[in-house]
């Protein structure tokens, strides 16, 4: 695997060219260079690259596929969206994306109250708001400030007390008042490991008999003419079509009976999100069986068919599509701390004068290796370190021996791989399940990657240099999180392979992909790794660059970390202060001259800062 896969999941955002990842856009940066700007400017740890120009490029993908798939059927319906803020609440997304869709009928979804707050702020005013998930009086009050404001906003009703609660506001408001949508309950489910949104047992939604008695609390209260929406999501990364279509029919045909049960106003399915995103790196493994085309047409025909049956207008068609607005648009770069293996070199045997026979053996293995025995003498060597460890067990070997055999060892096996990395590639594969390196990165997945560690949801990963170089070492990949959870294990049927770098002469990063959808807000702080250094790309043709770097957001430092747990940083200081005041072994000098260090340190992200040791 040359490549990484880049043709399934990059979709062209990213290019190999020269042996880097380069923009698929006009310029053609590459990262690496971006990348070591940073380092030069002194950000040493993890970086968080946003792209701004991918969030147009996503919205704009989405809005042209229905545009067209409305043009190709001619459907009567208009087309809107909005983005549903859970995916990305943080400034330095939502501020482009709002930039990026002024010419657009795109908003904003919130659910809660302070994403709420955002839309109103943010979403330019004739574009819609939905509010969706529970809401109590207060939240549906700020609803109709909104609507007071000027807003578009749809209240999705999620349950009927919400309806209630409503209809009591809206006697203390004043009009505008926000239109209302009800959250159906689907028959049909989802599929994938998000889909828990849709179907019966689901957590939202109205069944028919409760929408039944919405549409008589609407009549009753004289609101009915604020219906306007129907409303169904059936859950994430939808991963197969059927599932959706079968949900369009039943929503479809809700749509039709409500409209002939009087909601005149009904204009509007909107069917949530689950815009699924490829993600996988290797061919077979694909994470959906659709692609965005086939989605928007599936949607409009589908909605067109039920129209036509029923006799009834064709609705205007309301997506909430996050995952595929969001997930390209963010790229973490991990640098490489270190290979576990490298320590294992030449110069760290400490051989005797006379050594045991087992690592005599292993010594001629080592000198002779050659491509016909190759296999063979990794086997030998492999079952040699078994025997030499159970030896050191029994007490007859010392542990400068011990440490003989698995140096030599692993020089085995990296001179085997270097001899047959031109060979058939399956034949590497088989031996390298055993042998795999392990590599150290200086990032924490629990913050950065949180889907990995809670769902198993695979980013693609590639270094952002050496790609005209086969790499050869399979790779499970470490986090510097004390966590056993922290690692990506080799996978043999999706492998990784990485290149046998020397930590020491060079550095290696590793770009992890598509992380711009949830990763960020669900990210934690386990063991106090916060979120890394992060800024946007900017194309600027006046640079020679190509870009500028803009809303550049350092990693907190250690005490405004500890400070979110509710420390009181000053005792902290304080008690750190007079420890070393009262150290015994210090005299004025030393104490002085600690406590500086100490203050450094204090001001810095907890990050490691990789150290270049030249030789
Ligand atoms: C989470 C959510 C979305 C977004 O789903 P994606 O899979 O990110 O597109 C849309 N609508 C509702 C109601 C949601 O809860």
């Amino acid at each position: 695997m040359f490549d990484y896969g880049i043709d399934f999941w990059s979709k062209g955002d990213f290019i190999i060219e020269d042996g880097k990842v380069k923009l698929g856009a006009n310029p053609k940066i590459a990262i690496i260079d971006i990348v070591n700007k940073a380092r030069e400017s002194g950000y040493k740890g993890p970086l968080l690259i946003r792209f701004p120009h991918l969030i147009q490029k996503q919205i704009d993908k989405l809005f042209n596929s229905f545009h067209s798939s409305i043009k190709q059927y001619k459907y009567k319906g208009k087309f809107r969206a909005v983005f549903p803020l859970k995916v990305n609440q943080f400034p330095n997304f939502i501020l482009p994306l709002v930039e990026a869709s002024m010419d657009k009928d795109y908003g904003l979804e919130a659910g809660s109250k302070a994403e709420l707050i955002i839309a109103m702020a943010y979403t330019n005013i004739k574009s819609p708001i939905t509010v969706n998930g529970f809401k109590d009086k207060e939240m549906i009050q700020l609803g109709f400030i909104a609507s007071n404001m000027g807003h578009n906003i749809t209240l999705t009703i999620e349950g009927l007390n919400e309806l209630e609660t409503i209809i009591e506001v809206a006697k203390d408001m004043n009009p505008p008042y926000p239109n209302i949508g009800l959250r159906i309950r689907l028959h049909s489910m989802g599929s994938g490991i998000w889909a828990k949104s849709g179907g019966i047992n689901s957590k939202f939604g109205l069944t028919s008999n409760e929408l039944l008695e919405a549409i008589n609390l609407l009549k009753d209260s004289n609101l009915i003419s604020q219906f306007t929406m129907i409303h169904f999501h059936i859950g994430s990364q939808i991963s197969d079509i059927s599932p959706l279509k079968k949900a369009l029919r039943e929503a479809g045909n809700i749509y039709a009976e409500l409209r002939k049960m009087g909601c005149e106003n009904l204009s509007i399915v909107n069917i949530g999100g689950g815009l699924a995103v490829e993600y996988t790196q290797h061919a077979g493994h694909n994470n959906k069986n659709y692609t965005l085309a086939e989605f928007s047409a599936d949607v409009v025909f589908g909605l067109k068919e039920i129209a036509k049956n029923k006799k009834e207008k064709e609705p205007d068609i309301f997506i909430e599509s996050g995952r595929f607005i969001a997930a390209s648009h963010a790229v973490l770069i991990a640098p490489v701390l270190e290979l576990f293996s490298q320590e294992y070199d030449e110069d760290s045997l400490r051989l005797k004068e006379k050594n045991p026979m087992l690592i005599e053996e292993l010594l001629d293995l080592y000198k002779n290796i050659n491509e016909r025995y190759a296999i063979e003498y990794l086997h030998d060597s492999l079952d040699h370190m078994e025997s030499l460890l159970t030896l050191f067990e029994l007490g007859y070997i010392d542990l400068q021996d011990r440490s003989n055999s698995e140096v030599l060892v692993h020089l085995i096996i990296k001179k085997v791989i270097d001899t047959l990395k031109h060979k058939n590639h399956n034949e590497i594969l088989r031996i390298q399940e055993q042998i795999q390196e392990r590599y150290l990165l200086n990032c924490s997945f629990f913050q950065s990657m949180p889907d990995y560690w809670g769902l198993g949801q695979n980013f693609p990963v590639m270094p952002l240099n050496k790609l005209n170089i086969r790499p050869t070492r399979s790779a499970s990949l470490w986090d510097i999180t004390c966590d056993s959870d922290g690692e990506i294990s080799f996978n043999k049927n999706m492998p990784l392979f990485l290149h046998d770098v020397d930590i020491k002469q060079e550095e290696y990063f590793l770009g992890f992909f598509l992380v711009g959808a949830y990763q960020e807000v669900l990210g934690m702080k386990h063991n106090l790794f916060t979120h890394p250094t992060e800024f946007s790309v900017i194309f600027d043709d006046e640079e020679d660059c190509g870009y500028i770097i803009e809303n550049l957001l350092e990693a907190q430092n250690i005490l405004d970390v500890l400070d979110d747990l509710d420390y009181d940083t000053k005792d902290i200081e304080r008690r750190l202060k007079q420890r070393i005041d009262e150290a015994q072994d210090l005299n004025d000098e030393s104490k002085k001259e600690v406590l500086g260090q100490l203050y450094i340190m204090l001001s810095e992200n907890g990050y490691l800062r990789t150290i270049r040791k030249n030789p």
